[in-house]
């Protein structure tokens, strides 16, 4: 059993985490950064990032994330890989408690952590259908996206599909108007779930189509040509259709990773760990939560490495008022 002692622990390793990683490494804390599943998180699954500021010329999001990696073990951050399996924060020190993988059954490392900064992250919902698997098994990543945002300068004239039938398809698909040539919002139901105005933006929009009661069985392409067609299926008349399209925008929610926390932290009815006020800290003293896990509205990099910084200064403030025992690695 390995236990590890740290002042400051940061769960998840994606923008929020690694920024919170390179402020709290430089403000001498000696962070320790846990990997999830998805090291980096899920810019390691998009190809251009083109919104970050600092990359004129853009770049692919793994590089991104390599580049926040490099810096923030150049200060001093340690980053290991182990599932949490289960937590403690009932008192400080807060315990984590580690296994080698998800389905592992032993707990192999304990770690101990006087503040914990909460970084793991959202993942968005996929439809499960073939051809969505991330490249190279599918097409997710090459035509199949689940940010608009990130990958809607992609479709410049091209017909697009969106999926879903709330707030965020919608606003997907009147943000993708502005590239596609046309954009379709296919809908399992008769009704959206989106609130009246945004339906209405939608509904009124020339260039979007809304196909009702219809349901994606299969996204068809090539690793070359990326996106071709998609089979549509219409649940009220049973016929099965061939579509053609260029782009595939899966829009049906995101899942903040906060179940590990739930009945210790404060979180919406969604999932999303609340902070107070203007800061990062969580209602438990000295955890903090930053990034997709922390916000539902703005789900960008930028955005969660600014929240990632916010959280290692107030992580850094409350270590100062609170202090306790200086923290070593002890392998038992
Ligand atoms: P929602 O859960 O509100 O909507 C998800 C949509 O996807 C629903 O229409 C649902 O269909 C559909 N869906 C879910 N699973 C599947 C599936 N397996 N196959 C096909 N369709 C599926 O998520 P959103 O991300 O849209 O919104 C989350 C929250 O964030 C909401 O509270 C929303 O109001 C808010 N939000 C607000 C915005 C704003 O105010 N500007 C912008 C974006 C989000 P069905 O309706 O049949 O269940």
């Amino acid at each position: 059993m390995k236990q590890i002692e740290k002042k400051v622990v940061i769960l998840g390793s994606g923008p929020a985490g690694l920024t919170a990683a390179i402020y709290a490494s430089r403000a001498q804390l000696e962070p320790l950064v846990i990997d999830g599943p998805q090291p980096g998180g899920q810019l390691t699954i998009t190809t251009d990032v083109e919104n970050y500021p600092g990359f004129a010329k853009g770049i692919m999001g793994p590089a991104l994330m390599s580049e926040f990696r490099e810096q923030a073990e150049r200060f001093g951050t340690e980053i290991i890989n182990v599932w949490i399996d289960r937590v403690d924060l009932s008192e400080r020190p807060f315990t984590l408690y580690g296994k080698e993988s998800a389905d592992a059954d032993e707990v192999t490392t304990i770690i101990k952590a006087e503040s914990l900064i909460i970084s793991t992250g959202a993942s968005a919902k996929w439809l499960g259908v073939p051809g969505e698997e991330p490249v190279p098994v599918g097409l997710g990543g090459n035509g199949v996206s689940a940010c608009a945002t990130c990958d809607g300068f992609f479709f410049r004239d091209r017909p697009i599909v969106v999926v879903g039938g709330g707030d965020t398809a919608m606003e997907e698909a009147i943000f993708l108007t502005k590239f596609a040539s046309s954009v379709t919002v296919v809908h399992r139901r008769d009704e959206f779930r989106a609130s009246k105005i945004m339906q209405e933006r939608v509904l009124n929009h020339e260039k979007i189509t809304v196909l009702w009661n219809t349901e994606v069985k299969e996204i068809k392409g090539t690793k070359e040509t990326g996106v071709e067609s998609i089979v549509l299926y219409n649940n009220q008349t049973g016929e099965t259709i061939d579509y053609p399209t260029q782009g595939v925008f899966i829009a049906i929610g995101h899942k903040p990773n906060t179940d590990l926390f739930r009945g210790m932290l404060d979180m919406d009815d969604v999932g999303y760990l609340i902070t107070e006020g203007r800061t990062m800290a969580t209602n438990v003293p000295g955890v903090f939560a930053c990034g997709d896990a922390q916000d539902s509205y703005y789900r960008q990099a930028i955005t969660a490495a600014g929240t990632g910084c916010m959280a290692a200064i107030d992580a850094e403030r409350f270590m100062a008022e609170h202090p306790l025992a200086k923290a070593e690695e002890i392998a038992v």
